[in-house]
């Protein structure tokens, strides 16, 4: 499993940032968005470090989509962005793959 010493997420996964966690297991690390752009706005990223999807190896992704699913059914949004971009083109700022999971307000549930 890869890691970077200058990667902001990998110093999250080491504890030498912290985080609000919410899940972690051998592969996977999830916690929440230091800057939300709604309540409960998560990430759920793999451990080992890759810039870009593609560069992620299959076997150290595939906790990450339930793990996502878990988040957003935990998180009880009706309506939810599950987000993952690849290069500043695409508005990818940290470079360690990362999904987001978003809820979208509902000023129903009080998640606005
Ligand atoms: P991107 O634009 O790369 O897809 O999203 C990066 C996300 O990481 C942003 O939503 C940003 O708020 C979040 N982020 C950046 N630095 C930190 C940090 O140190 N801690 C946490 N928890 N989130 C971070
Ligand atoms: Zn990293």
């Amino acid at each position: 499993m890869s890691s970077n010493a200058a990667c902001i997420f990998c110093k999250i996964i080491k504890g030498e940032i912290p985080s609000f966690k919410l899940f972690e297991s051998e592969r996977v690390l999830a916690f929440m968005d230091i800057q939300p752009l709604a309540r409960g706005h998560a990430l759920v990223i793999p451990k080992t470090h890759a810039a870009k999807l593609l560069d992620v190896p299959d076997n150290e992704l595939e906790e990450c989509m339930p793990v996502a699913k878990r988040i957003a059914k935990a998180i009880g949004a009706n309506d939810y962005n599950i987000l993952q971009n690849n290069g500043r083109l695409a508005h990818q700022e940290v470079d360690h793959v990362h999904f987001h999971v978003i809820p979208k307000p509902d000023a129903k549930q009080g998640l606005q």
